[in-house]
């Protein structure tokens, strides 16, 4: 059987998060609406914090909204606490993201409790949700944090097991939030995730700061992981985890799994474009290789 590679579009959230002038409302949709378009289902479109802390993303009821009427769309919101639930479920959101750090600095940091409370809030969201919602867990510094290094992977295993004991059908994501994790890091965590948790469906976000994203999405797969966070032009960073840059572009591993003979169902010839345009947004730090390698490949 072969097998083919998911890639969740992060770049909308993730990617615009950090950037400090804001992208009116229009064209984030429309960004949507051209990921979509190039076979980019799976779309992270926005997030409900606290608009004070991250003003970028105060649009994104709106945003969910407008796109609302695309058949293929499988937007999905993170929220960070409970109140993010109600407002995303307020807002008509199905598919949430909801966040938790392995770290309890990283946990103090970004939602300003330990790690045991987080888990058991998570506990008592879970129970209340409505019947429908699907839920994704994102499990931050599951690999490195931004305070407190390395993350021992039995530690990391152990609150995992926590989280699962509440709600095992859940798709979790493994983060490297800071682009810290190295190949062999990720390949020994996913592996044993996937022998653990056999029912349960794992995905690998990470980020491109130390020029790993690609190696680490490599050898994610190789152990056994089909689904991946991307972010079209490189976008990302994190205002919660300093130094982190982009997420690995998705038109570089769009681009390696085609290399690979791998289908990604993404249409890399609409992707360079959007992904060209994404990465003049003013206030922009874009990533990646594929782009300009591309264009130099027309060009010439
Ligand atoms: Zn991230």
């Amino acid at each position: 059987m072969t097998r083919a590679a998911t890639l969740v579009e992060v770049a909308p959230r993730d990617g615009f998060q950090p950037i400090g002038p804001f992208i009116p409302t229009a064209d984030k949709i429309e960004f949507i609406r051209a990921a979509d378009a190039a076979g980019l289902h799976r779309i992270e479109i926005g997030s409900f914090v606290n608009p004070k802390a991250v003003p970028q993303l105060r649009d994104t009821a709106e945003v969910l909204r407008a796109t609302a009427d695309l058949p293929d769309l499988d937007p999905q919101i993170l929220v960070p606490n409970t109140r993010g639930v109600d407002l995303a479920l307020a807002a008509g959101a199905t598919h949430l993201a909801y966040v938790i750090s392995a770290s309890d600095a990283h946990n103090r940091n970004n939602v300003r409790r330990d790690t045991d409370v987080s888990i058991t809030e998570y506990g008592d969201m879970v129970r209340a949700l409505p019947p429908g919602i699907r839920l994704r867990l994102n499990l931050a510094t599951s690999f490195d944090c931004p305070f407190d290094g390395r993350m021992d992977e039995g530690f990391v295993l152990d609150r995992l097991a926590r989280l699962l004991e509440h709600c095992s059908d859940v798709e979790v994501g493994l983060c490297d939030t800071t682009g810290r994790a190295d190949p062999a890091h990720v390949a020994s965590l996913v592996s044993t995730c996937l022998r653990r948790w056999p029912d349960t469906a794992f995905l690998f976000h990470g980020h491109d700061t130390y020029g790993l994203g690609l190696a680490n999405i490599a050898a994610a797969w190789n152990a056994g992981l089909n689904r991946f966070d991307t972010a079209f032009a490189g976008l990302g960073g994190c205002p919660f985890a300093p130094g982190a840059t982009g997420n690995t572009a998705t038109e570089d591993a769009v681009w390696m799994f085609r290399r690979m003979g791998v289908e990604t169902g993404v249409d890399l010839d609409a992707l360079i474009p959007l992904a060209v345009r994404a990465a003049a947004i003013p206030g922009a730090q874009p990533g990646g290789r594929v782009r300009a390698a591309m264009i130099a490949a027309c060009a010439a």
